[in-house]
């Protein structure tokens, strides 16, 4: 039996209204159903907001990248002639990794696959300015090949076998 949250007194499921003291008795059951929504929306907002974030995350990687790449060359660790090359190759890296996050997060394989071939290229053809490869075209069939193996790794660990 429940009991009126006002005064105590006994009430049934039916009753609307306490009938000792006219306190209101549907309304606690209402509240509930309001505040999952307000939840929900919350969510949203926090989702969009992360996503925000990842493209923020993404923009100080690069800069910070930059940074370091100006530093390692005024080090001494590679001439200016590497330099857009080891930019590139940490640039593809830093994309690569987003795609795999982005993935991880949503366990959305397509949601990370754009950056992840796009950063993929990107490092190999900074790999290949560094390494001073001129014929970088098999680091493509490489690339390809590992998209491949890489796409089915996806599918299979998102709908594993039994
Ligand atoms: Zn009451």
């Amino acid at each position: 039996m429940p009991y009126c949250p006002n005064c105590g007194n006994e009430v049934t499921e039916e009753d609307e209204f306490c009938s000792k003291c006219r306190a209101p008795l549907k309304e606690p059951r209402l509240r509930p159903v309001r505040r999952r929504d307000e939840k929900d929306e919350k969510d949203e907002k926090d989702e969009k907001h992360e996503g925000d974030q990842a493209g923020a995350i993404v923009g100080g990687l690069v800069v910070i990248w930059l940074g370091v790449s100006f530093a390692l060359r005024n080090l001494g660790y590679y001439p200016w002639a590497d330099m857009g090359g080891v930019f590139l190759l940490g640039i593809g890296v830093i994309l690569a990794l987003r795609g795999l996050w982005a993935y991880s997060k949503t366990g959305v394989f397509d949601q990370g696959f754009g950056y992840v071939v796009g950063g993929g290229f990107v490092a190999l053809l900074g790999a290949a300015i560094v390494f001073q490869i001129n014929d970088w075209w098999p680091f493509l069939i490489i690339g390809l090949g590992a998209i491949i193996v890489l796409r089915a790794l996806m599918v299979q660990g998102r709908n594993p076998r039994p």
